[in-house]
């Protein structure tokens, strides 16, 4: 399989040591549609906003407001977690037990997974929780949610940037949306009678070039079937702003990824399609194929 994986350097300490992550593109077809409005606060002066490259810059954060609302719904929900310090998310927490009921862990393990995420995204995963357990799904096997690099394949030169590394000059390519904490890779799917999906199994994913939610969809049976659904129904019930499938590239073969973010400047504001998520289409084909 083409997509990289790697160690991340130790930029959040030891909780991240020995993890292995995915990298993904994260595609960003929202950037047709409208920008996204940062929200300061009225009494505040307005944050400039970083140029896109922002090399140089350690810290470009325009949008520092803490999101106390996302955590005090969090804490209210039950969610367990504990603040943490990522480079590029203004509003990172570690999860400690499960959202909604459903246990996003790292690949086959059966813990929390360790990596830090945006408040904002765990609010999204709650929703996607929902999705799931309509599937009978608690639990999920992600390869990885969390590393600061440009969009879009991790590589030995677009490793995951510590606190104490150079600002990235991304250019055009902007950063993968993995840099915020709000993106995750999901390949397996466990349900409740026993079985495990695996993204990455041509026999249960059957790719297609062929519209993934539309044409391609409507001639999967068994097992395809079931993983073309699952995708399709995320994107129309807007819970994700982009999900792509096996079908987008092969940096995507064994994975389903999605996001909420955006490619620029991190922030703790949600962004999320006013339509149904598009599935793998994009405009960054050429830039996150890689081939
Ligand atoms: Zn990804």
């Amino acid at each position: 399989m083409r997509s990289s994986r790697f160690s991340p350097p130790s930029l959040l300490g030891a909780a991240l040591v020995g993890l292995t992550l995915t990298a993904a593109c994260a595609s960003d077809p929202g950037e047709a549609g409208p920008a996204p409005a940062p929200t300061p606060a009225a009494t505040e002066p307005a944050p400039t906003e970083p140029p896109a490259s922002s090399s140089g810059d350690p810290n470009p954060n325009p949008n520092p407001t803490p999101a106390v609302s996302c955590f005090e719904d969090l804490t209210k929900k039950g969610v367990v977690y504990e603040k943490a310090t990522a480079r590029g998310v203004a509003d990172a927490i570690v999860v400690k037990g499960k959202i909604n009921d459903v246990l996003f862990a790292d690949e086959m393990q059966t813990k929390p997974t360790p990596q830090p995420m945006a408040c904002a995204f765990v609010q999204t995963l709650w929703q996607l929780a929902d999705v799931l357990k309509g599937h009978a799904i608690h639990r999920v096997g992600a390869l990885g949610s969390y590393c600061y690099r440009c969009c879009c394949a991790w590589s030995e030169t677009n490793f995951c940037r510590g606190p104490s590394d150079p600002e990235p000059s991304c250019g055009s390519n902007g950063y993968s949306n993995h840099s915020w904490g709000r993106a995750v890779d999901i390949r397996y799917l466990f349900t409740d009678d026993g079985k495990t999906y695996d993204v990455n199994d041509p026999k249960q994913w059957v790719m297609s070039t062929e519209s993934t939610c539309k044409v391609a969809r409507a001639k999967q049976t068994g097992t395809s079937k079931f993983l073309y659904d699952l995708a399709c129904e995320i994107a129309e019930k807007k819970v994700m702003s982009t999900v792509l499938t096996p079908n987008y590239n092969d940096a995507h073969r064994n994975h389903f990824h999605m996001d909420i973010g955006t490619k620029g400047a991190p922030s703790g504001f949600t962004v999320k399609s006013d339509k149904p998520a598009l599935v793998d289409e994009g405009e960054h084909a050429d830039a996150c194929g890689g081939h």
